[in-house]
């Protein structure tokens, strides 16, 4: 069955590993990040289960739209007759839930309460539908995907799925009849483009290029410990193991720059500093100039990317 759209890193998300690989981050941010990156992990593994359906459904990750605010639906699922949208959540250990909100078991201070999360979505998403001509019914359901999760006084009527019944969930997806036409198609296609890359639900610490660790990081595991074999022209992972072409590890510190500072000129002074024991100057000039438009000459010269 076909993922129409795949699930992505957010640019917050992604800024957020880079700068917590580089600096110290201040300890709301760390947890923050960490949040995020359980979030994501909790997602992928709901991707996994989704991916293996064979019914003839549209799957959206992660969108983020706009319409008389911002929202965001982690999965929909789009079959002939309904429409699916999924809160997932990767929380860990003994929860309960108490008057229509939910706690860590033995503490009095609410989490963010997922069950709103997913109506505030189905109130966006029910008049966009409208206005482009569909009025199937929305069902989904907040989805607890970590097998070490406990809902203590969960409620029966609400639309939760506990961990130990995503198998039964992916049974019923599966089981609902549906064969979707040009139309579902031609829905799954506009939702994709509205959707935001630049999500305002975005919150980061301040940060800046000197006070950022240089040199390449591990494009796996994300650490600085990384050395040149010079001779095979690759960069190694001193930590994982992990091993890159040079040149391609250029490209993603040039990549990550950008990224975490969009008004900064490239040039190959900065990406020489940036990019720390990798590559001589020489190297650096000749992978920007195979991948970049070069402006400017000599000590002027600049690169933007190829349009
Ligand atoms: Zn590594």
């Amino acid at each position: 069955m076909p993922t129409l759209k795949p699930r992505t890193k957010s640019k917050e998300y992604q800024i957020l590993s880079f700068l917590n690989a580089r600096m110290d981050l201040p300890a709301t941010d760390k947890l923050h990040y960490e949040n995020l990156e359980k979030g994501y992990k909790g997602e992928l593994f709901f991707d996994q289960l989704t991916l293996m359906l064979q019914n003839d459904l549209y799957i959206l990750n992660d969108l983020c739209l706009q319409t008389n605010g911002f929202f965001q639906i982690d999965t929909l699922i789009i079959a002939q007759h309904t429409i699916y949208p999924y809160e997932i959540k990767n929380h860990e250990g003994d929860y309960r839930y108490e008057l229509g909100n939910f706690y860590p078991k033995l503490s009095k201070n609410e989490i963010s309460n997922p069950l709103h999360q997913l109506n505030r979505g189905k109130l966006h998403l029910r008049p966009l539908l409208k206005s482009l001509g569909f009025y199937l019914p929305l069902e989904g359901d907040v989805a607890f995907v970590n097998p070490n999760f406990t809902l203590y006084q969960a409620p029966l009527n609400e639309p939760i799925i506990h961990p130990t019944q995503l198998n039964n969930l992916m049974k019923k997806l599966n089981e609902i009849p549906s064969k979707l036409t040009d139309r579902h198609k031609r829905l799954a296609d506009q939702l994709i483009s509205m959707h935001q890359t630049d999500c305002p639900f975005t919150r980061l610490p301040h940060y800046s290029y000197d006070q950022l660790q240089k040199g390449p990081l591990c494009t796996d595991c994300y650490s600085l410990l990384c050395f040149v074999d010079e001779s095979k022209k690759i960069l190694v992972c001193n930590k994982c193991g992990h091993k890159e072409l040079v040149d391609l590890a250029v490209l993603r510190c040039v990549e990550e720059l950008e990224l975490l500072f969009p008004d900064m000129k490239i040039t190959t002074n900065l990406v020489h500093d940036w990019c720390g024991v990798v590559g001589s100057k020489k190297t650096i000039r000749r992978v920007l100039m195979q991948n970049y438009k070069s402006i400017g000459e000599r000590h002027y010269r600049y690169f933007e990317k190829i349009k």
